[in-house]
């Protein structure tokens, strides 16, 4: 059967997850919805909707629910805690457990791949097992435990097909493990995508496939706003494997490259002169391009967690002229930039970052990609602040055709996030 653009693939609820400790005061730990949420008054420690959340996770929670308590205030970290959820799920039968991929073939949790060679050979893995394994046992007792053989096993398997669980700004929020959806390898150039509702997974083409199989069937395991050396270093650490995808072999045109400073073209630093124009490249610019990628760099990974404007901006005007408009780096503090003027309403700002992160993530995720439409859908709601309803309507079009196909027009993303916005713009540009 042909497999169309935006068609779901697979959905799945997840075999084993847990709510990131971050948010375990605003989002219920059952379904992850936010909103007015109710103490469970045996640990003090999670949150639910309603009862009937509480009663759908008691089935797991109750074997954690003392121990949680017991430990407080101190928290289990969320890989101490579903790595505790999956011993648990095993002790009740849940090895049984299986999820049909296609007609015939399923898995089960002991079918998932655990890479322990690998993983023993991994020294910063094996010293984190270590840790985990104290926390394990002060948290469960050790009679509750498997002998640590199987629990490296059960680690292995977590280290390599955990899923971030995102909300719908495709930020993470839990981490889950889902038994069919783990038969998807990875490519830097996917044709298919996990988006999430609640926490179930759900993956969808992003283009025609003629059917449907597997091994034909790629997502991508890691950000693919990165150049080829990080991608490749990522996925080797974290998954053990050497990605030869498409992307990979070939070269990289404008991840790292510089502006030339007589024509438009991008530039290799490497080389002597432009390759487009045969304008030199001088030592002192040279210089300057290595001056400026240091110091971008260092005030990327201080901003990891927080991105500040002011800082942003630095970086913005002293790589202006000097890195090319695609170089990850400029994009990079492009979204920085952006993130740091929506987070204080600076609108006017927000909009013209925004619009100017557009090429490069239409260049590195394409156009059917999550992050590529809600850009999209943001700037539109920029636009509606800055009271520009004609260009926040063309946005916000513009972002409906790709989130019906990233995300269908049954999420909530798609029902209660953009509807409403399009519906405005459309009643504020006919005046
Ligand atoms: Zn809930
Ligand atoms: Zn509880
Ligand atoms: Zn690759
Ligand atoms: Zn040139």
């Amino acid at each position: 059967m042909q497999i169309k653009k935006g068609d779901c693939l697979i959905s799945s609820k997840p075999f084993a997850y847990v709510l990131s400790s971050k948010h375990k005061d605003n989002r219920c730990d059952h379904c992850f919805r936010s909103g007015k949420l109710l103490k469970c008054s045996g640990c003090h420690y999670v949150y639910y909707c309603d009862r009937n959340c509480q009663k759908e996770s008691w089935k797991i929670h109750k074997a954690e629910c003392a121990n949680l308590k017991r430990i407080l205030p101190r928290i289990v970290p969320d890989a101490a805690r579903l790595l505790a959820r999956i011993i648990i799920k095993l002790q009740q039968g849940g090895g049984e457990e299986k999820e049909y991929y296609s007609k015939n073939s399923y898995r089960r949790f002991k079918d998932l791949m655990s890479h322990y060679t690998s993983l023993k050979n991994d020294q910063k893995r094996m010293e984190h097992f270590v840790s985990l394994c104290q926390i394990l046992e002060e948290f469960m007792g050790s009679s509750q435990l498997p002998n640590s053989a199987e629990i490296l096993g059960l680690y292995g398997r977590i280290c390599v097909n955990s899923y971030n669980i995102l909300d719908s700004d495709m930020n993470s929020i839990g981490v889950g493990i889902y038994l069919g959806p783990s038969v998807i390898d990875h490519s830097c150039k996917p044709n298919a995508i996990a988006v999430f509702e609640g926490t179930t997974i759900i993956i969808r083409a992003l283009e025609d496939i003629p059917r449907l199989d597997w091994s034909q069937i790629h997502i991508s395991y890691i950000d693919v706003l990165n150049t080829t050396t990080t991608r490749r270093a990522e996925l080797e650490s974290t998954y053990y494997f050497v990605c030869n995808c498409e992307r990979c072999k070939e070269s990289e045109t404008f991840a790292t490259a510089a502006t030339c400073s007589s024509c438009p073209s991008q530039c290799d630093i490497k080389e002597d002169s432009c390759l487009n124009c045969g304008q030199k490249i001088s030592t002192s610019f040279k210089e300057k391009f290595k001056e400026i990628s240091e110091f971008t760099a260092s005030h990327l990974e201080n901003m990891k967690n927080v991105a500040y404007l002011d800082i942003s901006k630095i970086c913005l005007s002293k790589q202006k002229g000097v890195f090319h408009p695609l170089n990850i780096q400029y994009i990079r503090t492009m979204e920085s930039a952006f993130d740091a003027a929506v987070n204080l309403g600076y609108w006017e700002d927000a909009q013209s970052f925004g619009i100017d992160l557009l090429p490069g993530y239409l260049h590195y995720y394409g156009e059917f990609h999550p992050l590529t439409g809600i850009l999209y859908l943001m700037l539109g709601k920029i636009q509606l602040h800055l009271e520009k309803a004609k260009p926040a309507l063309e946005m916000l079009n513009k972002a409906e055709k790709i989130i019906k196909i990233t995300h269908g027009d049954n999420h909530s993303l798609f029902r209660d996030n953009l509807r409403p916005l399009l519906c405005q713009a459309m009643m504020e540009s006919q005046h």
